[in-house]
């Protein structure tokens, strides 16, 4: 079959012809319709540190994507061939304290789709049928493509309440402006996203930011005193990984706020821990999605209006998708869909 694969060790992603994957007892075999590229594909791609040390070579990549259900293992109930399906990309262990107590986004054996084991971006992807998320008819495959970056935006924005809260998110990449939608739709007042790139911050305001602020342009600071904004923030979300980004964060943070942090930085980072003791702020990190909480809001936060329409900025052919990872390397995008259909 069909699959886009890390084969050697060096920048790049190569099409290549590779076996199909074999399903187990409790196993679906999906056949992909549409693949989303995402952040952790551009490092493969470019051959980060993280990457060299994390990725085994070859390995078929990706991990954002919608297909049908074409073969299943013997064990598998609540499914039928030719359901829509996405995925849940942590495989999880079920045997730690956490799986066990249904708290399987904090399983600490999870394995990666695309990044341990084989992943999405082929014609076929073999995953646990308890992995899978059976999609309502309403939503579009183009959506369901990107449930799982979409399900970092909910999982992030959701942790804490934002009705009627002032939410500061740093980092309008797609998740950034998906949890900047997010924000909005659920009733905070003031949604503030900052970045350091013009598209992605126009992005944010159609999406549903109520003002975005290019940080290398204007401060911060100003732009609460132009909204009135005389105390701080009620809850922040990082989602850009950028040390000065959440020292910002950090600063500008009402007492008694709430950090939800999504974006990894590169390194370890030394913050002003007296912004956080004095005032007595809660800093929560968030890692993937919680299954299937996570999935279950997605699709009704969809089904009750919530337009993640203009996040879908680029479609390809999957054959073009040397064009697609360039696109998302120049940060010049929402979210690449490539369709393997064609
Ligand atoms: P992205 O790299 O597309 O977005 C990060 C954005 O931060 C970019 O648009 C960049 O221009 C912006 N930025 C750079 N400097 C900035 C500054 N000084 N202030 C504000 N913004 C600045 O990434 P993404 O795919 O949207 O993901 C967001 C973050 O979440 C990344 O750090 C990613 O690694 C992380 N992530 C974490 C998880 C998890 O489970 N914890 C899952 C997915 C992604
Ligand atoms: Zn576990």
């Amino acid at each position: 079959m069909k699959a886009l694969a890390k084969l050697h060790a060096e920048p790049g992603i190569w099409m290549t012809d590779a076996e199909k994957p074999e399903y187990g007892y409790n196993d679906l075999l999906i056949k992909i319709k549409k693949t989303a590229i995402c952040g952790t594909d551009v490092h493969i791609y470019k051959w980060d540190e993280w990457s060299q040390q994390t990725i085994p070579v070859p390995m078929v990549v990706g991990h954002e994507y919608v297909g049908e259900v074409a073969a299943m293992g013997d064990g598998v109930r609540g499914f039928e061939l030719g359901d829509r399906v996405s995925g849940e990309g942590h495989i999880t262990c079920g045997h730690c304290r956490n799986c066990r107590a249904g708290r399987r986004h904090l399983c600490r054996n999870t394995v990666g789709v695309g990044v341990n084991r084989p992943g999405a971006f082929a014609e076929y992807l073999v995953i646990p049928a308890e992995n899978a998320f059976k999609l309502p008819d309403d939503i579009s495959d183009d959506l369901a493509a990107i449930f799982d970056p979409f399900g970092n935006a909910v999982h992030t924005a959701l942790a804490f309440d934002l009705v009627g809260e002032d939410v500061l998110i740093t980092g309008a990449g797609p998740i950034g402006i998906m949890a900047a939608a997010v924000a909005r739709h659920v009733g905070a007042r003031h949604v503030v996203i900052t970045d350091v790139n013009p598209y992605r911050l126009d992005l944010a305001l159609k999406m549903g930011a109520t003002r975005a602020v290019d940080v290398s342009k204007e401060k911060l600071k100003d732009v609460m005193t132009e909204l009135g904004m005389k105390e701080g923030f009620d809850v922040g979300l990082e989602m850009s990984g950028v040390p000065s980004a959440f020292s910002q964060m950090l600063e500008t943070m009402n007492h008694g706020g709430k950090i939800a942090m999504l974006g990894i930085p590169p390194q370890s980072v030394a913050i002003d821990w007296n912004q956080v003791i004095f005032k007595g702020l809660t800093i929560k990190g968030i890692y993937g999605r919680e299954m299937f909480e996570t999935w279950y809001k997605m699709a009704s936060l969809l089904q009750s209006g919530l337009d993640l329409s203009p996040i879908l900025t680029h479609h390809l052919p999957v054959d073009e998708f040397e064009k697609g990872f360039e696109i998302m390397i120049s940060g010049q995008s929402g979210k690449v869909v490539l369709d393997w259909e064609n």
